[in-house]
């Protein structure tokens, strides 16, 4: 029993003192310093007076760290962490899988193809680590592009998108099916180019890393992808974002309005959002978002309906009993905005 409360406990803390996860103490800190920075220069460029204190205020005020679409945020990254514990022993490990996709190469291929010697080690890490950063990149938009266009996936991702204040912890709000997909994708992609670089590269396959982290993953994190869910406008600018998906433009991709409607499904990359025409850029001149998804009451923000209506919903699409809708309005009033616990 103390062992399962204990196991409880680090899946709570885990993600706070553990570099490869978003809110990384160290990657929260950069994020407030940039936010910090980011509000400055805003305030200088419009001739204001820079009041730290209204800074500060302004980026922990009480109408969004303890709205009730925020406490919804915590409610669920403390469920999910449990269901998390209770579900992880039955997946299929990495090392698994990888093992798996190894021995099967060795079958279609008749035997061993080893490339050793004509390639220097460091080229094959950064091959290796370029390949990894790609590939799972690209699985994250597809599986995204998938939760928003499959009807019957939209049921789950649509608790993401009910958030209407976005906080740092909003990443976890997330129901636990798409997080079990969200895994499944993460091995998968993992296992199949880890197989592929051993089988041909053997002991030469190394991970470029900073503090055992992926160092693409590392940056990425380090440059502000806390901002992402937050209120605090961080474009990169029309020619950056055509390449890298900006804290902005993840939160178009959040807004209920029309036009930025089924937008910026990337996570790291934004190529591939626009090789498929879902690309939108933003340009250092703040727009108008309302958070959240159309045609949504009180309820959302409830634990209940949170983690069973998906499945009601789930049922009635499969059986036909509902068609589903995608389409977002511009509300008159976003009454539930910022609406204080
Ligand atoms: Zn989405
Ligand atoms: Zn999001």
């Amino acid at each position: 029993m103390f062992e399962i409360i204990d196991d409880y406990i680090n899946q709570i803390w885990e993600p706070l003192i553990n570099p490869q996860k978003r809110i990384f103490i160290g990657y929260l800190a950069s994020s407030f310093f940039l936010a910090f920075f980011i509000i400055i220069f805003q305030f200088r460029s419009s001739n204001k007076t820079v009041d730290i204190r209204k800074i500060l205020m302004m980026l922990f005020s009480r109408r969004i760290w303890l709205s009730t679409s925020s406490f919804a945020d915590y409610k669920i990254l403390l469920i999910s962490r449990f269901i998390i514990l209770s579900i992880a022993p039955f997946l299929l490990s990495t090392v698994a899988l990888t093992t798996i996709i190894f021995e099967w190469l060795h079958i279609v291929f008749d035997g061993r193809i080893y490339i050793t010697g004509s390639i220097p080690d460091w080229a094959v890490a950064v091959v290796f680590s370029v390949s990894m950063f790609l590939v799972d990149d690209w699985t994250k938009y597809i599986i995204h592009k998938a939760l928003h266009r499959v009807p019957l996936l939209w049921c789950f991702h649509k608790v993401h998108h009910t958030a209407e204040v976005l906080t740092p912890f909003t990443v976890y709000r997330t129901h636990p099916v798409e997080a079990i997909i969200f895994a499944i994708r993460s091995v998968i992609s993992k296992s199949i180019v880890l197989a592929i670089f051993v089988y041909f590269f053997g002991s030469q396959v190394e991970l470029l890393t900073v503090v055992s982290v992926s160092i693409f993953l590392f940056f990425f994190n380090l440059l502000g992808s806390n901002l992402r869910h937050s209120h605090v406008w961080l474009s990169y600018g029309e020619k950056f974002e055509k390449w890298l998906i900006s804290p902005a433009q993840h939160q178009i991709h959040h807004s209920l309005l029309i036009e930025h409607r089924d937008q910026n499904f990337g996570a790291v990359l934004s190529i591939w959002d626009r090789i498929n025409g879902s690309l939108y850029v933003t340009t250092r001149r703040k727009e108008r978002i309302i958070f959240g998804i159309s045609g949504t009451s009180k309820k959302v923000h409830k634990i209940q309906h949170i983690f069973l209506y998906p499945f009601l919903e789930f049922y009635q699409i499969f059986t036909g009993g509902i068609r589903p809708s995608f389409k977002k309005i511009i509300p008159k009033q976003n009454t539930q905005l910022f609406k204080v616990k």
